[in-house]
């Protein structure tokens, strides 16, 4: 393996356009923090950028929608979401943004080195325009009919009833979003970058020279080069965004996935007037961490830019991470499916570390997987509390009580001690083999396994049996117990920060290197430690009852939201409407039509008449309750046999968004065959 003199760790800027929630940090921010943690504790020289991309229509419509600026939006997020990160221990050496000063100049920069390059190729080409709002429209500004479901509310990318990704001159009568006027096509000149130029070195680069890449990464590389690459437009007409510095690219501006990765150097470049050795020196280790949706930017576009300039490294790993799902449906920021990060910090204040814990160990490293708040607290309850917590809780206590506080000497050690001292050297190595590898979720399951050992010593051996019989064998066990827990302190401190702080200040331990770890003299005899509060609390059923409550009140709320406004129908004459005959009634006799769930038989009073009518309600009314209501019918239809009863007319209800059914009424008692009109 190379060797590096120092490391730049990205992560994805997230979008500053909605609160980062659990699949954001399953993904991208709690492996790289855990990398991070690991590398500063070898005490590598490492940086770790990362930001908020803040261009882009998605926030140049959200504005527009809630009638503020796009830069009211981006600050609005970019607080929010540099606050939680803090709150939530993710260790950036800097969190910035794509809407300063430095990134405008950096971006610009790249931009024009590529220019005089001659890297790009100049294309003109039809686009939509609004010739009200006087601009041309992204793909987003334009919705119309889908022409594959039929679905009025399309947008030009993407049909979100039916899932298919569009282009805007698919669309059934199309129209601005701005202005609501049919658009016209127009030619507009943009700058493209010729992916295809580079396909040749881009195979050789992923496909010959980085086949230790995570198989999700490698394969999706070699599925998008075996397809063929194809020139990308770099600049799009908006008025949000980095401006395209040349002549006659007025209203013109960077595509934001051309302007977001740049984001990562001029990040760096606020953080350290040195950054150039960063990013230009090949003893540089450069390391992506993003979601699966990031793979083509980071692995074909970004490298592709990168090379065409000139003098930056290329990454030399991209570990993404594929997608976590939350209670077996997929997260969503428009539907509001997820756990928000600032919500959570409010929800569990304290339990950064659970979060952190549940989310390392189920993290979606090689296939989609899944988040629900059980298991949340089946790894809180069954592992930290009951594997770790009360590890450490037990060795701290017997300490504190049988020798107040100060470490024992380690006497003649048996087969069994001496098993257990070896396999501590072994746990720190292959911790450190799966962080080598990306593996986090087989590194934090290694660690546990630490905490599993002790456990299981203190067990066998049985210190609070034996302390009658042999106190001078306890020393023994309680000193092993000791450089064990010693350790844990340094194999869970990438992934448990807060719980380690805490853990090192009852040992009274200094904050140690990695490579302390697997020494089992980490703590001195006669060391005086402190006595242990609780490392973490059993989580109990009610606060996940009120977390899934949470989340089934969205779900319903969604359903609703989602729940299709039916058209008005055509047109009708006064006349015809006369002739229907609505008239109030009253319940007289109820009773279930037998062998149906949903038909109720009802006598009712029309006041001319009592008659029979048969209704599909009954999953919404019990016959008793629905006895003595006044009602409204149409006395006029034609009647009909259902079930074999006659029905005679037809008593009218409205249909709530649920399907529910509710009984249409005169909101004051009247006589019984008052027309209704
Ligand atoms: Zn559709």
């Amino acid at each position: 393996m190379k060797k590096y003199k120092r490391y730049l760790i990205t992560s994805a800027l997230p979008y500053a356009n909605g609160p980062i929630h659990i699949g954001h940090l399953a993904g991208v921010y709690v492996p790289s923090d855990i990398y991070t943690r690991y590398l500063r504790m070898k005490g590598a020289d490492v940086i770790s950028i990362c930001g908020s991309d803040e261009h882009g229509v998605p926030i140049t419509l959200k504005a527009r929608n809630e009638g503020v600026t796009p830069q009211q939006v981006v600050d609005r997020y970019h607080s929010l979401n540099k606050k939680a990160f803090e709150d939530f221990g993710i260790a950036f050496s800097i969190y910035s943004r794509t809407s300063n000063n430095v990134h405008y100049e950096t971006a610009s920069d790249f931009f024009l080195t590529l220019y005089k390059k001659g890297e790009f190729v100049e294309k003109t080409s039809e686009q939509y325009y609004d010739d009200e709002a006087g601009c041309f429209l992204a793909d987003r500004y334009i919705m119309g009919t889908c022409p594959h479901c039929g679905n009025e509310n399309a947008y030009g990318d993407q049909c979100e009833k039916c899932g298919t990704s569009l282009s805007p001159n698919e669309l059934i009568n199309p129209h601005s979003t701005i202005s609501g006027s049919k658009p016209l096509l127009r030619e507009t000149l943009h700058w493209y970058l010729p992916l295809d130029k580079y396909e040749g070195w881009l195979k050789k680069w992923i496909l010959e020279d980085h086949r230790e890449w995570k198989t999700n990464v490698y394969g999706q590389c070699k599925s998008w080069l075996d397809q063929g690459l194809q020139p990308r437009a770099v600049s799009r007409d908006l008025d949000w965004g980095v401006p395209v510095p040349v002549e006659g690219a007025k209203g013109k501006v960077l595509y934001v996935w051309f302007d977001a990765p740049i984001g990562y150097i001029s990040a760096t470049k606020e953080l350290t007037p040195d950054w150039q050795k960063y990013w230009k020196d090949e003893e540089t280790k450069m390391v992506h961490f993003i979601g699966k949706d990031n793979i083509v930017f980071h692995c074909i576009i970004f490298p592709v830019m990168l090379k065409a300039e000139g003098s930056f490294i290329l990454p030399e790993n991209v570990p993404a991470n594929e997608f976590l799902n939350l209670e077996n449906d997929k997260i969503s920021t428009s539907r509001n499916w997820a756990v928000w990060l600032h919500e959570y910090l409010k929800d569990f204040p304290g339990k950064q570390d659970v979060l952190r814990y549940a989310l390392c160990a189920n993290a979606p490293e090689t296939k989609d997987n899944d988040f629900t708040w059980k298991d949340f607290q089946a790894r809180n309850n069954n592992e930290l509390v009951a594997i770790l917590g009360n590890f450490v809780n037990r060795t701290l206590v017997l300490t504190n009580n049988y020798y107040e506080g100060k470490v024992p000497e380690r006497g003649i050690t048996d087969e069994n001690d001496n098993l257990v001292l070896q396999e501590i050297l072994r746990f720190k190595e292959s911790v450190e083999n799966s962080l080598e590898n990306y593996k986090f979720r087989e590194a934090l399951k290694e660690a546990m396994n630490l905490a599993r050992l002790g456990n299981k010593y203190l067990a066998d051996a049985e210190p609070w049996k034996v302390i009658k019989s042999d106190p001078e064998r306890v020393k023994t066990i309680m000193n092993i117990a000791l450089q064990i827990t010693a350790n844990l302190t340094i194999v869970f401190e990438p992934f448990l920060p807060f719980s380690m702080e805490k853990l090192r200040s009852w040992l009274s331990s200094t904050h140690y290197s990695w490579d302390d770890a697997g020494k089992t003299d980490l703590l001195n005899p006669g060391h005086s430690i402190k006595k242990p509060g609780l490392l973490f609390e059993k989580i109990e059923d009610e606060e996940i009852t009120r977390q899934i409550n949470k989340l089934l009140a969205t779900k319903k709320a969604n359903e609703a939201a989602s729940a299709k406004t039916v058209q008005v129908k055509d047109p009708v004459t006064f006349d015809d409407f006369t002739r229907i005959d609505i008239r109030t009634a009253t319940v007289l006799e109820a009773e279930k039509v037998p062998k149906t769930t949903k038909l109720l038989k009802l006598k009712i009073d029309t006041g001319i008449d009592v008659r029979t009518i048969v209704s599909g309600i009954a999953e919404y009314f019990e016959p008793a309750d629905i006895v003595g209501k006044q009602i409204s019918i149409v006395a006029n239809l034609e009647p009909r046999k259902i079930k074999g009863i006659e029905s005679k007319g037809m008593i009218l209800m409205a249909e709530d968004n649920d399907g529910r059914l509710v009984l249409v009424a005169p909101d004051q008692k009247v006589s019984n065959g008052s027309i209704i009109k």
